[in-house]
């Protein structure tokens, strides 16, 4: 007799001693978000998920010395974003260590240094479009070596369809970034897209969270990964580009960035918890 799908008599559906959802349903996306109460929770929020980057960052192999920076907009200073101190690695950043910086450079929370280029880089990015929460930027190998070549990917896959006529060339290499005119040139390249390739430098990321920014920025280092492997090996075919754009319009948006960050977010958190402290 088939074992496929009995109803006992108490009407409940199982398989041997498999549990069936009572009300089979096609669910393919995620339950909204519960909303934050308050700039309090919002802050904390973004605070969690800025230490968290760093530390997925650290796992993916992106820090390089002193090097990289990711910051996220306070929700109530406005002008404010929280930052990493200089010299902490990113394996080890806990929420307690986050710098809180004004618009004019000053650490206005935490007692660390604070990476020069950190400020004129991001502030820049952060005054200059409102809807940037977050930006991120180190100097990951793959995103390095792509920005030598001094060009735009080629959208080569589906998963590089996300920075289909979505990124940024800034070709203007003049040394490390300490002047805040140069911050405003690379954010004005950067132009309200998710990412820019910062030639002989490395690669940026800009989002309206800290999950999607730090997701993107995962997401960019990869894109730059695969068409290096890809060029290596042949010639590599781009995806037709009205193809590109629908596949754009279908994955290039923040909220799957989000879950994607929440992904590996969740993991993190489990296996180093004192990232919250
Ligand atoms: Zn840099």
């Amino acid at each position: 007799m088939s074992a496929v799908l009995d109803i006992d008599r108490s009407g409940e559906r199982s398989r041997g001693r498999l549990a069936l959802n009572p009300n089979p349903q096609r669910k393919y996306w995620f339950d909204p978000p519960a909303p934050r109460s308050g700039l309090e929770a919002e802050r904390r929020h973004r605070q969690e998920r800025l230490a968290g980057a760093f530390r997925l960052f650290a796992r993916f192999g992106f820090a390089q010395g002193l090097a990289g920076h990711i910051t996220a907009r306070d929700p109530e200073l406005t002008d404010h974003f929280w930052v990493n101190p200089l010299g902490v690695h990113f394996s080890r950043i806990k929420v307690s260590d986050l710098l809180l910086v004004n618009a004019a450079g000053e650490t206005v929370v935490g007692e660390r240094p604070l990476n020069k280029a950190a400020f004129a880089i991001h502030a820049a990015i952060h005054e200059h479009d409102p809807q940037v929460i977050a930006a991120a930027h180190t100097h990951s190998t793959y995103g390095k070596a792509w920005s030598t070549l001094g060009r735009k990917l080629d959208t080569l896959t589906q998963d590089g369809c996300v920075f289909h006529d979505d990124h940024a060339l800034f070709d203007d290499f003049t040394g490390m970034v300490v002047d805040e005119s140069e911050g405003l040139r690379i954010a004005r390249a950067l132009g309200g897209r998710k990412g820019a390739i910062l030639k002989n430098h490395g690669i940026l990321s800009a989002g309206p969270s800290v999950e999607a920014a730090a997701w993107w920025y995962i997401a960019l280092d990869n894109a730059c990964h695969t068409q290096l492997l890809a060029e290596a090996a042949g010639t590599p075919q781009a995806i037709d580009d009205a193809v590109a754009r629908h596949t754009h319009q279908q994955i290039g948006g923040p909220e799957g960035a989000l879950h994607a960050f929440e992904s590996l977010y969740e993991g993190l958190v489990e296996a180093e918890p004192e990232l919250l402290d």
